[in-house]
Order: structure tokens, then sequence, then C-alpha cells
């Protein structure tokens, strides 16, 4: 049975963020030490902690979740991924208008997002970015939509690309962001935005399944 992402999904996907922020936040550090200044875990931790915050008093609406998103990452975290995830965040609550997501709004909403950041990055595929977790996961929740999978499902694809498309950022060589400016010894370190895309999505689907779960008897 497929079953249609609410706003109680949204929500549970921001406190799931917040949360996995919270736990990979020293991961993201480090990686970003390797190849940038240090700062991800830091600026995404406290980008999610005040969207949770923002989010207290709950939500009307999908849209309404991941607009407070976008605004709170815009505000809250500096550097280059503060602009790149706020202006995903902005795109995806725009593509997310209605009620509800079937499993064709899920993927418009993170082609969205996808659109969003390259829009403002200006990164394509294999220049060690973000780009390369959401343009994977991206086809992979479209191929999974088609094929008849359920919203869940469809963001359990997204996920599981992007953690390999993090993955696949090892030994690419960093053209775009801080990173380029290591040139060749930007090789071999897993970029950390790429990281963070991979946990957020990847929350995202437990959220949705925990939304599919049976209600348990009372
Ligand atoms: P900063 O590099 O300003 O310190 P962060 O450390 O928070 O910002 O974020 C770094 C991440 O931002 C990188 O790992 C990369 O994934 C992403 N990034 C940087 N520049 C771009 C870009 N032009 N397009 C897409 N993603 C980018
Ligand atoms: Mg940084």
């Amino acid at each position: 049975m497929s079953k249609n992402l609410d706003t109680a999904w949204a929500l549970a996907w921001i406190r799931g963020a917040q949360e996995a922020m919270a736990e990979h936040r020293m991961e993201l550090i480090d990686l970003d030490r390797e190849i940038g200044d240090g700062d991800h875990g830091e600026n995404m931790d406290r980008g999610f902690k005040g969207a949770v915050q923002k989010l207290e008093g709950g939500a009307n609406s999908i849209q309404d979740v991941l607009k407070a998103v976008a605004q709170t990452l815009m505000a809250k975290v500096g550097g280059a991924a503060g602009p790149l995830y706020g202006t995903a965040f902005m795109r995806m609550a725009k593509a997310a208008a209605g009620d509800s997501l079937d499993s064709q709004g899920v993927v418009a909403m993170l082609a969205a997002g996808l659109e969003g950041i390259q829009a403002r990055g200006k990164a394509t595929t294999g220049e060690k970015t973000m780009v390369d977790a959401w343009a994977p996961a991206c086809e992979a929740a479209k191929a999974a939509a088609d094929g008849g999978a359920d919203p869940a499902a469809v963001l359990r694809a997204a996920a599981a690309a992007a953690a390999k498309g993090a993955a696949d950022t090892i030994p690419m060589l960093a053209t775009k962001g801080r990173a380029s400016y290591l040139g060749e010894r930007s090789i071999g370190h897993q970029d950390p935005g790429a990281t963070s895309t991979a946990y957020i999505l990847a929350v995202a689907a437990d959220a949705a399944e925990a939304n599919e779960a049976p209600e348990e008897a009372a």
C-alpha cells in the first residue's frame, strides 16, 4: 500500500535531520578538515537545531516546514552550505505545494532541490560537491517512482544512491568550492557536503517508513 507523505512526515524528517547532524557533527567536521576549513559539521548542526526550534509550534503544511528550514539555514548556516541547502529547501518547498506528496511528487521535490543547488553553486556532477549525492539520488528516485515504488521506497532509493554518490566523491578532484583550492590534494577524501546530503536523505526515508508502519493496536 502506498502512503502519501504529509506534514507529520515533513516534521519528522527535519527532527531526524537535526538528530543526524548532531550525531555526525564530528565526522562532518573531520571530513571538512581534510579538504576545507572544518566548519561543516558545526554549521549543519547549528542550522538544523535552529530549524527544529523554529518548528516547535508545529506547521500547517509540508511547504511551511520546508520553507522554515530554508529560512533558518540561510540565516544560521554560514559558508557555502548555508545558501546552497537554503536554496534547495526553498525550491523543495515551492515544489511541495499540495496537502501531501505521492511518489512523483517526491521526485519533483528532490529535482527542485537539486536545481536550486545547481542554480546557486553552478556545479555539475564529478566536481566533488553535494551535487554528486543529489544528482544520483534524483535519478534513483525517478527510476523507483516510474517503477511503481511508494513514496517511502522512492526516498529509500534516493538515500541509497546519495550514500553511494558521497562515497564515489573520494577519488574525485574538487573543482568547485573551498576544496578546489587544494587541487590534487583534494583527491582521496570524501566530500563533506555530499556526506551530509546522504544523511539528510536517509532520515527522510526513515521518517517515511515510520509514517507507513501499521498503527500499533491500542
Ligand atoms: P565552506 O566551504 O564555505 O566552509 P561548508 O564547509 O559548510 O562551507 O560546506 C562545504 C560543502 O559545500 C562542500 O563539501 C560541498 O559539498 C559544498 N559546496 C561547496 N561549493 C559548492 C558548489 N559550488 N556547488 C555545490 N556544492 C558546493
Ligand atoms: Mg567548511
